[in-house]
């Protein structure tokens, strides 16, 4: 893993110290001497982590954080904000200046691996998630994805391994402001529990009586509905080993008895505040992903899905050695319809067409919209007799009664004509069975339209 990590304090010392430990891990370090030249090196440069310190003469750590943050360009890079051991509510205003995570003085070498690798490992993970976001979909992002700052909007929902019924009560009682928990003793019970609600944080217990530990943190990792849940450790003073271990298993912070109840929640923040981050880009890439590929007017999908999945669906077809049809379909003078009703009633028209289309074909089927006004319906394990009843089916739907225009009020009688093919078993591609189905269309307008042709001739 390297990146560019900016040190920013004004003692050149600490900053040296720094600088020493993670060029040892071969991370690039940059440095600044105070707040305004840290701002425009993250301005100028690209930067994945800034470590900074509060006190600095001019503007001070706070006010650099809340900067970044507010600035679009900078406000996705972490930033660890480095605090005084005797000063717990700095850390609460380092989390209101969007603070990503905190250290305290003296920099322990551990802290300081753990918070800067997961730290970097997330980003690196939200930038390519929002890369991709923003490749597909260019506009109205920035707000969706900027990070959430600040305090939770809802509490989060948390579950918390832990066997002793009084350290139970004191965590609860600590995150009882942020947090909705379900406290399990058993790590069994809670691994089912686990993959049962929509949890936003596990913390899990080193002490778990005759259970190992890091048993729990890999099943979660490794089950398909828990692997993204956020895990924290709280380990015993002198479990350097556990801890190193459990991160080395994707465990994403941990904590230290006596637990300080200040930290419990600001780290619970912290790793809820990311989990809904990075859901939120992946809920977004999905929809960019849906909306690539879906048709925006009908709702069926588009062209580009369909030259993708055809392929797919005629590989598997020859493979299992199953019938496989496709239809064609195009409406009948549709220019006509354009000119009487204008475009927006050519567009009702569209919208109800493809809607009697869904209704027509069966649930295995799929139907895209392939241009204009060419629907194509893709049958797998359909015969061509079989298809053409379908397209029979269509095009009576289609013709039998008149389509209501909400654009103008008025109603317009529309047909279509389909054409139908079949795959050859003799190793025919996805295209030239969609150029046998658009012959057996030509065909179809040319007897008449509003009427079926099968295989054509
Ligand atoms: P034919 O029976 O031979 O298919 O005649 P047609 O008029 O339907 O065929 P043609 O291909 O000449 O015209 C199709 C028209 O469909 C032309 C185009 O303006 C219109 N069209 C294509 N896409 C849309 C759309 O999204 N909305 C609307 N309203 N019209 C569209
Ligand atoms: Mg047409
Ligand atoms: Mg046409």
């Amino acid at each position: 893993m390297t990146a560019r990590i900016l040190v920013v304090d004004d003692i050149p010392a600490n900053v040296k110290l720094l600088e020493a430990r993670l060029m040892a891990e071969y991370f690039e370090v940059l440095t600044a001497h105070d707040g305004m030249t840290a701002l425009s090196i993250c301005d100028q440069t690209q930067v994945d982590l800034i470590l900074l310190d509060i006190m600095m003469p001019g503007i001070d750590g706070f006010e650099v954080c809340e900067r970044l943050k507010q600035n679009p360009r900078t406000a996705h890079i972490p930033v660890v904000m480095v605090t005084a051991l005797d000063q717990p509510a700095d850390r609460v205003r380092g989390l209101k200046a969007g603070a990503d995570d905190f250290l305290t003085k003296p920099v322990n070498d551990l802290q300081l691996m753990t918070r800067v690798k997961s730290l970097i490992r997330f980003k690196a993970l939200s930038d390519e998630l929002r890369l991709r976001a923003e490749t597909a979909r260019s506009t109205g992002i920035e707000g969706l994805l900027s990070p959430h700052q600040g305090q939770l909007d809802e509490p989060g929902l948390v579950l918390l391994v832990e066997g002793r019924a009084n350290t139970q009560d004191r965590m609860a009682r600590a995150l009882k402001g942020i947090a909705e928990i379900t406290a399990i003793g058993d790590p069994q019970a809670a691994l089912f529990e686990a993959a049962e609600k929509p949890y936003e944080l596990v913390i899990v217990s080193s002490a778990l009586e005759d259970y190992d530990p890091l048993r729990l943190c890999s099943q979660l990792r490794s089950l398909e509905r828990t692997r993204f849940i956020p895990m924290l450790v709280v380990a015993e003073q002198g479990e350097d080993d556990l801890v190193i271990r459990a991160l080395d298993l994707g465990v994403n912070d941990y904590l230290l008895r006596p637990l300080d109840p200040n930290e419990l929640v600001a780290r619970s923040i912290t790793q809820i505040r990311r989990k809904r981050y990075t859901d939120r880009l992946r809920a977004s890439l999905t929809q960019s992903v849906e909306m690539a590929v879906t048709d925006a007017l009908t709702g069926l999908n588009n062209r580009r899905y369909l030259d993708t999945h055809l392929a797919t669906l005629v590989d598997r077809s020859h493979r299992r050695d199953r019938p496989l049809s496709v239809l064609i379909t195009d409406i009948d003078h549709f220019k006509a319809i354009n000119d009487r009703h204008g475009h927006e009633g050519g567009d009702d028209v569209l919208r109800e067409f493809a809607r009697r289309l869904r209704g027509a074909v069966r649930g295995a089927d799929f139907a895209c919209r392939y241009g204009g006004e060419e629907f194509v319906v893709v049958m797998p394990d359909t015969t061509q007799g079989v298809a053409a009843q379908i397209a029979e089916r269509l095009r009576d739907a289609i013709a039998a009664c008149p389509f209501a225009l909400s654009a103008t009020g008025a109603q317009a009688a529309v047909t279509t004509s389909v054409g139908v093919a079949t795959l050859e078993t003799a190793g025919e591609d996805a295209a030239s069975l969609l150029r046998r189905a658009d012959q057996a269309l030509y065909q179809a307008k040319h007897a008449g339209r509003n009427r079926v042709v099968g295989e054509a001739a």
